[in-house]
């Protein structure tokens, strides 16, 4: 039969880390895995300012016709300004442009094959560890995967092995840098860091590629596109993937970018000619839903800063539990040895637990957390903060 040779390939990990958890009995368990925010009361919601958005849009909208190859143009104009700064002088001399995907993903794969098919020979560079589907988008899409050092043996951020990796690379490859709240780890650069990258991938003329997932949930909306802005105030290019799964809540929406800027307004049309052709023959047009949230939001003065208090919400909320579990761990003599977990951003942390420390929270305490030790700290209940930090320090004896 035709498909009698095709074999098994083994689930995504943290889905089927999902499941498990679901399957577990204990009332008392911890779902610390998979990479979704979580209020107090354990739940995904929609965002206020979504619900009112989307309300206007169901009185309002008239077609749902397709939108163009590169999406809903208010929402290519917004998520610039919303990246970038709205006084951001690439908007003004027209060197940046919007190309609106299916979620961040979609904006990562459409980059993975923009740059197979227009910038053959270029390698990419991802950092060690990275957010697994990295790893496969860019396989797949045919380019050489390398990746430079970003966390030494010690679970520490090391930043010289990174830039000292990042100096060897050739020329002209594409190196993938993660805006803020990296994924898995948590470990941010400091301003210095990007500023001394900024310089060897001037230097070594290398193209960045930033993956902005998380937007608004390591230091505010505003400082985590910090980095972002430098790199496209000092460089004449760059390639930006902008995700609003998790800072409008609008995972199963699938809503992102991909922004791009040129040297010149008029190599921005050439390079958008390409991508609304990739993107033609990757899923013709984007869907419409999300982003048209979006721009609704963002163009709306009163919607934008309930939106905003929002998201500062969700941020403060990560903050506190970061705090809050330092502090049930210290009676146990644990502040210290897990001190990192205040220092770094967003919803995950690489916790220094080992693949054994691991499976034993997960088998004997039905705490559930991704094997490498990447604790998902948005999913920690603030009510049991003292049995989590019992179970960690049962399994660190
Ligand atoms: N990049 C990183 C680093 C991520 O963690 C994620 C989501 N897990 C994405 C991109 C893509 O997000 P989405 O496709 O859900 O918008």
């Amino acid at each position: 039969m035709h498909f009698d040779a095709i074999g098994r390939v083994p689930g995504d990990p943290i889905l089927g880390l999902m499941e498990a958890y679901a399957q577990d009995p204990n009332p008392r368990k911890f779902d610390l895995g998979v990479g979704v925010y979580k209020d107090a009361q354990g739940l995904t919601p929609v965002l206020q300012s979504v619900k009112l958005a989307e309300q206007r849009l169901v009185d309002r909208q008239g077609s749902k016709t397709y939108i163009g190859g590169h999406g809903f143009a208010e929402f290519g104009r917004q998520i610039n300004a919303l990246v970038l700064g709205a006084d951001s002088p690439l908007i003004a001399a027209q060197r940046v442009g919007a190309t609106q995907t299916p979620g961040g993903t979609g904006a990562l794969r459409l980059s993975a094959d923009f740059i197979a098919q227009c910038l053959p020979g270029r390698g990419i560079w991802l950092s060690n560890p990275t957010w697994p589907i990295h790893e496969t988008i860019f396989n797949i899409a045919g380019l050489k995967v390398s990746h430079y050092p970003y966390v030494g043996s010690d679970n520490r951020l090391d930043v010289e092995a990174m830039l000292a990796a990042l100096r060897q690379v050739p020329k002209g490859d594409v190196v993938l840098l993660h805006a803020c709240c990296h994924n898995p780890t948590g470990f941010d650069l400091s301003h210095d860091d990007w500023r001394r990258v900024l310089e060897v991938v001037r230097s070594r003329d290398l193209l960045p590629l930033i993956d902005f997932a998380y937007q608004g949930f390591g230091d505010g909306l505003e400082q985590d596109a910090w980095a972002v802005r430098l790199f496209a105030n000092e460089l004449p290019e760059l390639l930006i993937t902008s995700s609003c799964s998790k800072n409008f809540g609008l995972y199963s929406d699938r809503t992102g970018a991909l922004i791009v800027c040129t040297r010149s307004a008029e190599k921005l049309i050439d390079v958008r000619s390409q991508l609304a052709n990739i993107a033609r023959n990757l899923w013709s047009t984007p869907p419409d839903h999300g982003a048209a949230v979006v721009a609704t939001i963002l163009g709306d003065a009163d919607l934008k800063t309930l939106w905003a208090d929002e998201v500062e919400g969700m941020r403060t909320r990560i903050a506190q539990l970061r705090s809050s579990l330092l502090q049930a761990l210290e009676p146990h003599g644990l502040r210290e040895r897990f001190a990192h977990i205040g220092e770094q951003r967003g919803m995950f942390s690489y916790t220094g637990l080992s693949p054994e420390q691991v499976k034993q929270l997960r088998d004997s305490h039905s705490v559930y957390m991704v094997g490498t030790g990447r604790a998902n700290v948005a999913g920690i209940d603030a009510t049991r903060l003292d049995s989590l930090a019992e179970a960690i320090a049962q399994v660190c004896k």
